[in-house]
């Protein structure tokens, strides 16, 4: 498999909006370095949703900066870049024989089918070619929301009879993309709680379909995340990666929260990395997620 780089398209206003709120709520804390601004770090970085592990670290390497003179924000900045980027890739997994599959999962309402529908966008512009599958055989406007997207981003689309088997879906999403020589197909599954261990099952078997149809597939299984679930998004990650091998994450409404350190919370206590972010309702509105850059915006704070 070879690595896709995205062309980056930014939408700056969000990003910096985003950086500058993480800082606001950091910098009063980061003025003092003494054992109580510390607290207020850790306490600051908790709300923000860093998790107590990345917190009580971030905090330790301010404490141990201080020493040597570095000033809190900085350490923390540089904390925050080492447990977000070990060197893992971000870009997506690309099938050395096409079409590459992607599968969308999550809780109900997330954004997934949005994310579905700005990824495609993305690929398309990318000047690759996709089929979006509407999995999500169970919600009646599912697949007519997925389909708006489809035509918006100029993608094919599949879609199967109402209640029938998602899997079957997925694979007829595959099989037209072999058909038409498509580079990708973006599978949108229904959503579903974590804690339902029929839906999970349900997940692992469409993964399962398109395996069997396609080496590797699915390329990449996207967790999607409302950026704004806090601490309840890990316990979502952690039952979809024991039904499905989820490749990453998206954070979605990241435009609608000031808390995206749940990224952080992830990769230290999940080692999953945030692969993009969703910064709006439009076909533009993902991001990829950058670590630096993310790791930068507490820099701000100083
Ligand atoms: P699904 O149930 O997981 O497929 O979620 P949908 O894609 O249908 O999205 C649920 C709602 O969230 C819709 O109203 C979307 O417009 C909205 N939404 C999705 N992604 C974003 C985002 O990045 N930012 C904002 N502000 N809204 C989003
Ligand atoms: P209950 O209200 O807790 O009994 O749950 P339901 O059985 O009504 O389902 C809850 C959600 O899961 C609804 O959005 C259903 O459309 C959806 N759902 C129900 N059965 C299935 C299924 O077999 N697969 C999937 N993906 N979704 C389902
Ligand atoms: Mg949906």
């Amino acid at each position: 498999m070879r690595a896709l780089r995205s062309e980056k398209k930014e939408s700056r206003p969000v990003r910096s909006r985003l950086r500058r709120a993480l800082a606001k709520a950091l910098a009063p804390a980061f003025r003092r370095i003494d054992e109580a601004g510390l607290e207020e770090v850790e306490e600051r970085l908790i709300m923000a949703d860093f998790g107590v592990a990345a917190a009580e670290r971030c905090v330790a390497a301010a404490e141990a900066g201080a020493k040597r003179g570095v000033g809190a924000a900085e350490s923390v900045s540089r904390e925050i870049r080492t447990v977000l980027d070990d060197g893992s890739r971000q870009a997506l997994a690309v099938a050395a024989q096409p079409p590459s599959v992607y599968l969308l999962v999550g809780v109900n309402g997330t954004g997934k089918t949005t994310t579905a529908g700005k990824l495609a966008h993305r690929l398309a512009a990318d000047g690759g070619s996709v089929v979006l599958a509407a999995a999500d055989t169970y919600r009646a406007a599912a697949a007519e929301q997925l389909e708006r997207w489809a035509e918006r981003a100029g993608a094919g689309f599949v879609r199967g009879q109402p209640g029938s088997d998602p899997a079957a879906v997925a694979f007829d999403g595959v099989a037209a993309a072999k058909a038409r020589g498509a580079g990708f197909v973006l599978v949108d599954t229904a959503g579903r709680l974590h804690t339902r261990d029929g839906l999970m099952a349900e997940l692992a078997k469409i993964a399962r379909v398109v395996g069997k149809q396609c080496a590797g597939a699915p390329h990449e299984t996207l967790l999607v995340l409302d950026a704004a679930s806090g601490q309840n998004s890990l316990a979502q990650a952690r039952a979809f990666a024991q039904a499905v091998p989820v490749t990453g994450v998206v954070l979605a409404k990241m435009d609608s929260t000031a808390r995206g350190g749940i990224a952080v919370a992830l990769k230290q206590e999940l080692d999953l990395d945030a692969r993009f972010a969703g910064v709006g309702e439009g076909l533009g509105d993902l991001e990829e997620f950058d670590p630096a850059a993310f790791a930068r915006g507490v820099l701000d704070a100083s």
